[in-house]
Parts: structure tokens; C-alpha cells; sequence
């Protein structure tokens, strides 16, 4: 890295620590050229991918969003809000793990469903009837009773 002061390219390292609880590497530079000191601050890059529309825009991973839908399916459910933010928190490390940086609309709103149906399936099946779009009541029947044929984390226990 180049020295902030002259701009030369050597620089070492003098001293590394671990700081941020461990989140960031806090290292002191000296620059061979003109002696001058400096820091710099490591931290991990997570990323969470672009999504892409279905009209073929791209758009910021927005996580508001992703929670105002949680929150929307779950009104008025039995769900506790750390078991929202677990499930949103649990998403986001998957999109980030994938190390892809854009990533379908549609597989996002996959994860939403399936993390939406081990939390409460009436609350899934909310989500699924805006966000499948049932054409009829046919549509929705066939869901439920896609559902009631899955194990459940209920019927398991
Ligand atoms: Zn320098």
C-alpha cells in the first residue's frame, strides 16, 4: 500500500493487532521512503449480492424490506421477533455465502418462504398467496395441501 505521505510503495508493517472484537485487524505501517507512521484498518468484505428484478433491473440487497415483509406475513402471529430476525439474519448468510454478486429476486423470495413456513405456516401461506400471485382458489387449495403433505418442525418434535 502506498505511503499516505510521499507516496512511495514500500511500506512494512510494524505492529498488527485484532481489534472490533476481533472484526478488524488494526495494523501500524512505517513507510521505508520517508519514515513517516500511519494505520490501516482490515476488515472482512460480506457483501450481500445485487438483486435482479424480475424486469431484468438490479437493485441493493434491501433488508428493510425483506423485514417489512416478515413483519407483514407475521402480523398478529405467535412469532417472537428474535425468531424474525434470526430467520433474516440466517437468509443474509446464505446470499452472502453463495459469493455471488447478483442474485434472482425470485431465489430470495424463495428463502423468504421456506424460513416463513419453519416459523408459522399460516404466515407462509399469506406470504406465498401475494407472492406466487394465485390465480384462483385452485392455486391456493393445491399450496395447502402441498403443506400438509411436508413435514413440519411440529409434526418432527
Ligand atoms: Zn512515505
Amino acid at each position: 500500500m502506498h505511503c499516505p505521505f510521499c507516496s512511495a510503495e514500500d511500506t512494512k508493517v510494524i505492529d498488527s493487532r485484532l481489534v472490533s472484537e476481533g472484526d478488524q485487524v488494526r495494523r501500524r505501517r512505517e513507510c521505508l521512503s520517508c519514515h513517516e507512521r500511519f494505520t490501516t484498518y482490515e476488515v472482512a468484505e460480506l457483501l450481500m449480492p445485487r438483486i435482479i428484478k424480475q424486469d431484468g433491473s438490479r437493485e441493493p440487497f434491501d433488508e428493510e424490506k425483506m423485514r417489512a415483509g416478515f413483519l407483514r406475513a407475521l402480523e398478529k402471529r405467535p412469532v417472537s421477533i428474535e425468531a424474525i430476525e434470526s430467520s433474516i439474519a440466517q437468509i443474509k448468510h446464505a446470499l452472502q455465502a453463495t459469493g455471488e454478486r447478483e442474485i434472482d429476486s425470485l431465489s430470495v423470495g424463495e428463502r423468504v418462504m421456506e424460513q416463513l413456513r419453519l416459523l408459522d405456516e399460516v404466515a407462509y401461506i399469506r406470504f406465498a398467496s401475494v407472492y406466487r400471485r394465485f390465480q384462483d382458489l385452485n392455486e391456493f387449495r393445491e399450496e395447502i395441501d402441498r403443506l400438509e403433505r411436508r413435514p413440519t418442525p411440529k409434526s418432527l418434535v
